[in-house]
C-alpha cells in the first residue's frame, strides 16, 4: 500500500476501486505507412457504430434530461452523412482515426456556421470525435468513466463539463492531481456530499480497478489497498453520517454563542434539508449557457422558487457575477487580456445599469410576493464609492437591505467605510485568496497559495469582522473557507457571525461549532494569526 497526501477539501471517507478520466485522444503526427484504404474505410465506420451504440446503451440506463441528451448525441453518431464522409476519407489514404477527426472537422465547422441550436451542439460532435479516435487508436475512453458500478474518480481536474455527467450514486469519491481548495473539483465535491481530495501527486499513477481508500478530512488516498481496508472506510463513513445526522438545529457554539449556518445555492433545486436560510445565490448560475437575456417574468420565476421554499428566512441574493470564470454569453462582453481583472461582477452595471436595475426589479418583485426576508448584495466591491451607489440601486427597487462581498482587498482594508453605505458584508473568501494573493483560483499550479488557512487572508478577514463588531452589523462568510469545520471554528473566533456554504457541508460545520466554546474559537483564531503559514495555522488549530 502507498500513502499518497493532497489537500482534503471535502470531509468523509471513502474506499473502491479507482478509474481515471483519459485525457482526449492525441492524433500521431504522421500515419503509420502502407495503410489499406478499404481496412481504414471499415474501421472508421465501425468505430462511430460503437461510439452510436455506447451511447445508446448508456441513453437506456438513464432517465430524463440525461437520458435525452445522450439519445440525441447518439443520433449524431449515427448520422449516415457522417460515416459516408469518414468512410470516403479514409479511402484516400488516410488513418481510420484521421478520417474520423477529418470529418468531424468538416460537420463542426458546418455546425458553428448555421449558429444557434447547432452551434450549441459542437461539444457533443467533439465528444464523439474523441470516442471514435481513441477506439481506432486503442487508447482510453476520454471523459468521465463509466464502469457500471461505483468507483473513485481520479482526474487532472475536473471541469464544470465533465461533472454534469456525473451520477453522485456511482461516485464514491473525487481524487485530482490538480486543483486546488477553490477549484470546481472542491465545490462540486462539498455540492454532492463526496469526500475530495485535490494537488494528490501520483494519484493519476493509480491502475483502473486498483482499490484505494480516500480520507476527504486530512487529504490521504492510499493506493493499492485491500477489500478490508475498502470495508473499514465505508464503515467509518456510515458512522460519520450517522453522527451527523443525529445533531440539527441552529449554528452555534457549545457555549451558546450563535454563529448563522446558511446554505449556497445556484438555484431552488440546491435547497436541501432544513437550513437556517441561503446566506449565497448565485444568480448567475441560472443563466451561464443562455445566448439571450432571461426575461423579466423568467427571473421572477426563478426567485421565486427559491424565496417561497424559504418563508421567514434570509435569502442573500447576489446580483449577476458575470465575467471570468463564470462568463454569460449573453451579455457578449469584450475580450480582455485577464478578465478575472476586467470587466465583471458589479462592474458590469457601469456600461450596463440596465441589466442591474432589471435584476433588482425581478428580485424585488419576486420578494413581494413571498414571505423571504431578502437581501441582496453586490459582487467585485472594490470602493465605498462603488458600495454606495450599490445600496442606492437596491433601495431604489424598495429592496430594504443592501450589502456588499469582500472579495477584493481593497475593500476588506476599508471594510468600516463599505459598512457606513451597506448593511452588511459577507466575505467571498473564493475571489479574495485569487486576488490577495494574485494567484488565478482556476490555476492548479498556484493553488497552494489559495489555501483558506493562509494567515494573510485571516488577517483581512478579522479586519471585517473587526469593522462589523465596530458598526454593530453582521458581517459573513460565503466563501469554500466557510466550509472547512476547523476553518469554521476559527472564523468564529475571528468575529465573524454567519457562514455560508454548501448545504451538505453544514452538519459537519454544525458539529465543530458545538463541540467548541467562543473562547475555544478565539484562541484557535489567534494561534492560526500567529502562524507563519497555511499549514503551520492549521496544525496550530488542529494539532
Ligand atoms: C467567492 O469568491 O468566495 C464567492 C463566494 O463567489 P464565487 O465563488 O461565486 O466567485
Ligand atoms: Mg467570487
Amino acid at each position: 500500500m502507498t500513502e499518497l497526501k493532497g489537500i482534503g477539501v471535502s470531509p468523509g471517507f471513502a474506499g473502491g476501486p479507482a478509474y481515471r478520466v483519459a485525457p482526449p485522444p492525441t492524433l500521431p503526427v504522421l500515419d503509420p505507412v502502407a495503410l489499406d484504404p478499404e481496412t481504414e474505410a471499415k474501421r472508421a465506420v465501425a468505430a462511430l457504430a460503437s461510439v452510436a451504440a455506447e451511447l445508446n446503451r448508456r441513453a437506456a440506463a438513464a432517465h430524463g434530461a440525461a437520458a435525452e441528451i445522450l439519445r440525441a448525441e447518439a443520433m449524431m453518431a449515427e448520422d449516415p452523412e457522417l460515416a459516408d464522409a469518414a468512410e470516403e476519407t479514409a479511402r484516400t489514404g488516410l488513418s481510420a482515426a484521421r478520417a474520423i477527426d477529418t470529418a468531424l472537422a468538416v460537420h463542426r465547422e458546418a455546425f458553428e456556421a448555421a449558429g444557434g441550436y447547432l452551434a450549441e451542439r459542437v461539444a457533443d460532435l467533439d465528444d464523439i470525435r474523441n470516442r471514435a479516435v481513441a477506439i481506432c487508436l486503442g487508447q482510453p475512453m476520454p471523459g468521465i468513466p463509466s464502469p457500471g458500478h461505483p468507483f473513485v474518480l481520479v482526474a487532472r481536474d475536473l471541469a464544470p463539463a465533465d461533472t454534469a455527467s456525473l451520477d453522485p450514486d456511482r461516485v464514491l469519491a473525487l481524487v485530482t492531481e490538480d486543483g486546488g481548495p477553490t477549484s470546481h473539483t472542491a465545490i462540486l465535491a462539498r455540492t454532492l456530499g463526496l469526500p475530495a481530495v485535490v494537488r494528490c501527486t501520483g494519484a493519476l499513477e493509480v491502475a483502473d480497478g486498483e482499490l484505494v481508500t480516500v480520507d476527504g478530512a486530512t487529504g490521504t488516498v492510499v493506493t493499492g489497498a485491500g477489500a478490508a481496508e475498502v470495508e473499514a472506510a465505508g464503515a467509518a463513513e456510515v458512522a460519520r453520517r450517522q453522527r451527523l445526522s443525529a445533531a440539527s438545529g441552529p449554528g452555534r457554539t457549545a457555549d451558546g454563542h450563535p454563529v448563522a449556518l446558511y446554505a449556497n445555492i445556484g438555484s431552488a433545486k440546491d435547497l436541501m434539508g432544513d437550513v437556517e436560510g441561503v446566506g449565497l445565490f448565485r444568480t448567475e448560475l441560472l443563466y451561464l449557457d443562455r445566448t439571450d437575456a432571461p426575461t423579466f417574468e423568467e427571473q421572477v420565476a426563478a426567485y421565486t422558487d427559491v424565496f417561497a421554499a424559504l418563508p421567514g428566512r434570509k435569502v442573500v441574493v447576489r446580483t449577476l457575477d458575470a465575467g471570468a470564470d463564470k462568463p454569460l454569453p449573453f451579455l457578449q462582453q469584450e475580450a480582455e487580456p485577464n478578465p478575472a481583472l476586467g470587466v465583471r461582477g458589479l462592474r458590469i452595471s457601469w456600461k450596463r445599469p440596465d441589466v442591474l436595475s432589471s435584476q433588482l426589479e425581478a428580485i424585488a418583485e419576486a420578494a413581494r410576493a413571498t414571505a423571504a426576508e431578502v437581501w441582496v448584495m453586490a459582487p467585485m466591491v472594490a470602493t465605498a464609492a462603488e458600495a454606495a451607489a450599490f445600496a442606492a440601486a437596491v433601495r431604489t427597487a424598495g429592496l430594504p437591505t443592501p450589502g456588499a462581498m469582500v472579495e477584493i482587498p481593497a475593500a476588506a482594508l476599508r471594510a468600516g467605510a463599505l459598512l457606513a453605505e451597506v448593511d452588511f458584508l459577507s466575505i467571498g473568501t473564493n475571489d479574495l485568496s485569487q486576488y490577495t494573493f494574485a494567484a488565478d483560483r482556476q490555476v492548479g499550479a498556484v493553488a497552494e497559495l489559495l489555501d483558506p488557512w493562509q494567515p494573510a487572508l485571516l488577517q483581512l478577514i478579522a479586519a471585517c469582522a473587526n469593522a462589523g463588531t465596530a458598526a454593530g452589523k453582521p458581517v459573513g462568510v460565503c466563501g469554500e473557507a466557510a466550509a472547512d469545520p476547523g476553518l469554521a471554528v476559527v472564523l468564529t473566533g475571528l468575529g465573524i457571525t454567519s457562514l455560508s456554504m454548501a448545504a451538505r457541508s453544514i452538519p459537519a460545520v454544525r458539529e465543530a461549532l458545538a463541540t467548541r466554546t467562543l473562547a475555544d474559537c478565539r484562541a484557535a483564531a489567534r494561534a492560526a494569526l500567529a502562524a507563519p503559514d497555511a499549514a503551520a495555522a492549521r496544525a496550530a488549530v488542529l494539532g
